[in-house]
């Protein structure tokens, strides 16, 4: 690496993503290439010979930019966004830059020190418990996903569990995980991992008339049938702002039961725990004082770019216990006084990125204030699409808003007035088709859920770039779309 020739090709890619910025909505939102599309265009082999930076620049342009589905655009309302920002951008040029391997303190003690310290000012922002600072028995470990956490939440439950009751090893296969069926996809994931039988986990059925939150009474039936059968319960994934529809869960209640069998609660908050940083949505994580672990993605809805899930544990030594190694290659005094924090220890792999940096950049740039107005203007947006969707009698707003995610579909009673016999599955379909063609219009891209079965469109709002004109053009195409195909429903 030559310092000024670093200097020349950094300004020509900082210039090149300043235009994509610039350029981003005449893109269609949702990539429309064919598969094995890149394949055909490449060479078959790498380039012998170095290439000029020109040239490398012009083949994304021309090769992988359309194959981009971009999630930065502000007509991207799909799943939930993974918006960024200048601040972030420039804290992952740093550390990619400095491009150091903080397995431990003496790796990077920066990368550690940087790391406590901006979880410590999350944890004061999000109003978690005492309990969950390093100032107590707890701590804050950037991973980078939600599934990374969930294994090395449920290794830890595991190993607590091990050496805490009569359990023996053999009984590795009767430990059970309850979650609800709204809990997202990888937390079975994470169970495959760690070795959790799919027999042994139960995905409690939730309902729509209780917003699709984790029963107390139905988690505690199943306990209590499964340790009846001599299961043995271990871990509970309570959620926060969940995928299909940001349902809450009850996490006091459902702590409580936790409690009472002895088994680790997690809350994932992946996505609304960015919301929690506002005093008007904090309410949304009471009770989250009586679990074991809490994770968020600030790479969700903070500005932050992937990967970055910060995860709190109550008892840091639960987890050290379980992914603690002490190879002879990495022994340094530093650790030997054992007051220091090795992040290899609180997570799977060794080598790990820097990914503080970056956290800090963000919330120093834009302040505490600054993260709570972009918060709350994504939010209002949301209540603005919601309420005209409320006014239009074609529509009907399937959940209630928590965030700023809205879910609707075609309503039924406008259908029946359009065709004599109309049905649930007759929404669906027209729903369906409903987003498949705004979609196909590249303007916008929305995805769905199937929810009790109803097919709902999912309009998630707080991409990087969004303001209010894109939620109201998104509205005219919706509204147009919809009345195109209801007056032509019986054709
Ligand atoms: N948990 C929830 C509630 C989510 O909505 C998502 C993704 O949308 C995840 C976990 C997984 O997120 P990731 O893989 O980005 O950590």
């Amino acid at each position: 690496l030559y310092p000024e020739e670093f200097r020349r090709q950094a300004h020509l890619v900082v210039d090149f993503l300043a235009d994509y910025y610039s350029n981003i909505e005449k893109y269609p939102v949702c990539s429309q290439v064919k598969p094995g599309y890149l394949t055909k265009a490449m060479p078959k082999s790498a380039p012998l010979q170095p290439e000029p930076i020109e040239t490398i620049l012009q083949d994304v342009q021309k090769h992988i930019i359309p194959g981009i589905t971009h999630w930065q655009s502000p007509g991207f309302f799909g799943y939930f966004q993974s918006n960024g920002s200048t601040g972030n951008f420039l804290g992952e040029m740093l550390l990619t830059g400095f491009n150091t391997v903080g397995f431990n303190w003496l790796a990077s003690p920066a990368a550690t020190e940087l790391e406590m310290v901006v979880m410590e000012w999350l944890l004061k922002l999000l109003q978690l418990p005492k309990s969950f600072s390093f100032s107590s028995d707890g701590g804050g470990v950037i991973h980078g996903s939600t599934c990374e956490s969930f294994v090395c939440t449920l290794i830890a439950a595991r190993e607590k569990k091990l050496s805490q009751s009569r359990v023996e090893r053999d009984d590795l296969g009767k430990l059970v995980v309850y979650c609800s069926d709204q809990t997202h996809f990888s937390l079975q994931k994470a169970c495959q991992v760690v070795g959790i039988s799919p027999n042994n986990i139960r995905s409690i059925r939730t309902r729509r008339s209780m917003n699709f939150q984790l029963s107390p009474k139905a988690l505690l039936m199943a306990i209590e049938s499964d340790v009846k059968a001599g299961l043995i319960p271990l871990y509970i994934c309570l959620t926060v702002g969940t995928t299909p529809t940001t349902a809450v869960d009850p996490l006091l209640t459902l702590s409580d039961i936790a409690k009472r069998f002895h088994m680790w609660a997690h809350v994932d908050a992946a996505y609304a725990g960015s919301a929690c940083i506002c005093p008007e949505f904090r309410h949304f994580l009471n009770g989250v004082e009586g679990v074991d672990s809490f994770s968020f993605n600030p790479h969700k809805w903070f500005l932050t770019t992937l990967d970055c899930c910060c995860l709190w544990v109550k008892e840091r030594i639960d987890l050290t216990k379980a992914l603690s190694n002490d190879p002879e290659l990495l022994k340094n005094k530093a650790s030997d006084t054992k007051k220091v924090v090795d992040y290899k220890d609180w997570q799977i792999a060794l080598s790990r990125r820097f990914r503080a940096m970056k956290l800090w950049m963000v919330i120093r740039s834009y302040g505490v204030t600054g993260l709570q107005e972009v918060i709350r203007k994504h939010v209002k947006l949301a209540k603005y699409f919601e309420a005209l969707l409320f006014a239009d009698n074609k529509f009907e707003v399937v959940v209630p808003r928590n965030f700023a995610m809205v879910c609707f579909r075609v309503s039924p009673l406008a259908l029946a007035t359009v065709a004599n016999d109309s049905s649930n599955e007759d929404s669906n379909r027209l729903t369906q088709t409903l987003l498949e063609s705004l979609n196909g219009s590249g303007v916008v891209y929305m995805t769905h859920a199937v929810i009790e079965g109803v097919y709902v469109i999912r309009v998630a709002i707080g991409s990087t770039l969004i303001e209010e004109k894109h939620v109201s053009m998104l509205w005219d195409m919706v509204q147009e779309y919809a009345s195109n195909l209801l007056a032509n429903f019986n054709n």
